[in-house]
């Protein structure tokens, strides 16, 4: 047994891609080749327990030469912290990183230095969950809102959000939270699919998918458009006569349009009763949303997944520009940012319904829906996670989706950490996977 208390002593990354785009899985208007990346991160420290903490940016190709190497930028803040501490208080190292002088004009709190400071957190994260022995659902739904209070940075939030209004929130979370948990374990947490509506996808296979997620219990789809009106028009008009009309259907333009041409749009889809449209315009357009809401109307709309902080989320709330806030546990500042991005929710009263997909943004996101559910919100009325049935067989637990829902994870952690023989065969571009492309040959 060790002698001193234990350190981090390894900060390990690596730059893994799957070859997603050779069957067009994932491509959506504004991506029509994407391969699914993650800068991958892995604490090690010299504890006797041998747990090591992994957390991971998701990109979509070429960007993780990038991303890794600001992952790496941060590894001299880690060696030598006392692991203990370290996730006792993860939001000190949060104000650490978010306040090196140098690397803080790249943003500030946005982009690929960003991600990097949410990879890393989120990394801590997970090694303080595996520490506890809890998933981290759990370790946040059981937390003292004192504590959760201390975690999240109020700059910049208070003209919308007090600490003595999310104390009162979190409080308020408590109050049946044991009933919400048995709930949550029996049931699950509602899942919506993306997986029939890739916009690289013929309409037979866009029919037979929708088909099917109805089958497998999901209330909800989702297709990509923006890229042929007319084809838009006919695909959904293919999925709404697949589904019939009990079930909802989400469109996403990936930030494809001007406002005017957003509105247009979304109003030629209308007569086949779309229930969202996701990112209408560019994700810093905060007066644009709320302008395609107000036209759009009721079709709602939705953003986040490339809402790069807290601060443009407090804004398209204030502003009344979005009926659904998709946060994303791999673009902002980590558990500690999206904690305050939940409460700002919870405070404007707006569904969070989180963007998922990629790679293990299903696996992360789901713990920051329950803790939500069970600790904060209280409620999982037309509220969904994203899921995509893609790459989670990497994973050392994956989500697992029983009959339209998320299952509770049991195992203490994120869910974060991917196997070591996936890891091995997609480093790029020396794994197995994109070895064959250097000889000319596919998988
Ligand atoms: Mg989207």
């Amino acid at each position: 047994m060790s002698t001193s208390a234990p350190r981090i002593v390894a900060v390990d990354t690596y730059d893994i891609r799957f070859p997603t785009s050779r069957e067009l899985d994932g491509s959506d208007a504004m991506n029509p080749d994407p391969d699914y990346s993650a800068a991958y991160v892995l604490l090690r420290t010299d504890a006797d327990d041998g747990l090591a903490g992994h957390g991971f940016a998701f990109t979509i190709g070429r960007g993780n030469d990038v991303q890794v190497a600001a992952i790496d930028l941060l590894r001299p803040y880690l060696l030598g912290l006392d692991a203990a501490a370290l996730c006792a208080d993860p939001a000190a190292l949060s104000r650490t990183l978010v306040g090196d002088s140098q690397l803080r004009w790249l943003g500030p709190e946005k982009g690929v230095m960003h991600m990097a400071i949410g990879a890393v957190l989120n990394a801590v994260w997970d090694l303080a969950a595996k520490r506890a022995g809890v998933p981290l659902w759990k370790l946040l739904a059981d937390a003292e809102p004192e504590w959760l209070l201390s975690q999240v940075d109020f700059r910049y939030l208070t003209d919308a959000l007090t600490p003595a209004d999310a104390l009162e929130l979190l409080r308020r979370g408590k109050e049946g939270a044991a009933g919400r948990e048995a709930v949550l374990r029996e049931r699950g947490y509602p899942a919506y699919t993306t997986s029939p509506g890739w916009l690289g996808y013929d309409d037979e296979k866009l029919a037979r998918l929708a088909e099917q997620a109805v089958a497998d219990g999901f209330a909800q789809i989702k297709l990509k458009v923006g890229a042929d009106r007319a084809d838009d028009v006919r695909r959904l008009r293919t999925a709404r006569a697949a589904v019939g009309p009990g079930i909802r259907i989400a469109v996403d333009a990936n930030q494809r349009w001007d406002v005017p041409e957003a509105v247009a749009w979304t109003r030629a889809l209308a007569p086949f009763d779309p229930y969202w449209i996701e990112e209408p315009t560019s994700p810093d357009d905060i007066l644009g949303h709320a302008e395609v809401r107000r036209r759009v109307a009721p079709i709602k709309v939705a953003t986040g997944e490339h809402v790069q902080n807290r601060v443009v989320f407090k804004q398209l709330l204030q502003a009344g520009a979005i009926d659904v806030l998709q946060l994303d546990a791999a673009r902002v500042g980590g558990v500690n940012e999206n904690l305050a991005v939940l409460l700002l929710a919870a405070h404007y009263g707006v569904p969070v319904c989180p963007h998922a997909g990629g790679v293990g943004l299903c696996e992360l996101v789901q713990h920051l829906s329950m803790f939500d559910y069970v600790a904060l919100s209280g409620t999982t009325e037309d509220r969904m996670i994203e899921y995509v049935d893609h790459l989670h067989q990497h994973f050392i637990t994956p989500v697992v989706i029983r009959d339209g829902h998320y299952t509770a994870p049991t195992a203490p952690g994120f869910c974060a950490e991917l196997r070591p023989e996936s890891i091995a065969a997609h480093i790029h571009p020396t794994g197995a996977a994109w070895a064959a492309d250097a000889k000319g040959l596919t998988e």
